[in-house]
């Protein structure tokens, strides 16, 4: 069955497979598994290598920055506030972020080779 990469996508913000959107693509947090467990689409053959990170930065950087900007220009916090909050803001804002990048890597990768 032929599926829209609008569909793939969908499927991989919830980081599912990109084939049948019923099973997880994940193993442990960024380990993918080697096969689906519903449909068997490989996915391991697929490397998502910088893909996930580099969109990682694009994604969180174009919230945070923009935020920490505005927040410095508009109240001028203390540096250490500042640090306090933005430095683990961004570091949870990564971790959420990086599963779904790659999923979404994994996901047009699986759509350009599909037959
Ligand atoms: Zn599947």
């Amino acid at each position: 069955m032929k599926i829209s990469l609008l569909l793939a996508l969908y499927r991989s913000f919830l980081k599912k497979c990109p084939s049948c959107g019923k099973e997880s693509i994940y193993i442990r947090y960024l380990k993918l598994k080697t096969n689906c467990g519903n449909c068997n689409e490989e996915l391991s053959i697929y490397r998502t290598d910088d893909f996930g990170p580099w969109l990682t930065i694009i994604i969180v950087g174009h919230i945070i920055v923009p935020l920490v900007l505005y927040i410095e220009q508009s109240y001028s916090p203390q540096l250490w506030l500042q640090a306090t909050v933005w430095i683990p803001i961004t570091i949870l804002s990564v971790l959420y972020v990086l599963p779904i990048s790659k999923s979404i890597c994994l996901a047009i990768l699986w759509k350009l080779k599909e037959k």
